[in-house]
């Protein structure tokens, strides 16, 4: 019971968290913009995970960033393709 409080509250900690802001167009990404679920339930034995995040901002089209995803749930790093054909 305290072990499912406590998850639920880091949870709700880690979606409130500023996980980094985007190089292309300056947008805020928080811990709600990525699947923080898929990361939860995946058995990670390899940290950092790589997570690509796509978004549209401002008058930026659609645009892809693969963010490089520490087990503190921090962004150690991430990279911009430099073209992209969805
Ligand atoms: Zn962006």
């Amino acid at each position: 019971m305290q072990k499912t409080i406590q998850k639920s509250q880091t949870r709700a900690i880690l979606m409130r968290k500023l996980m980094t802001i985007c190089p292309v167009c300056g947008k805020l990404i928080f811990g709600r913009d990525i699947d923080l679920d898929s990361i939860y339930k995946s058995e990670v034995n390899n940290w950092p995970i790589t997570y690509t995040h796509y978004h549209e901002h401002r008058e930026h089209p659609l645009h892809v960033l693969t963010l490089y995803i520490d087990a503190n749930f921090s962004v150690r790093d991430l990279k911009v393709p430099n073209s992209l054909k969805i």
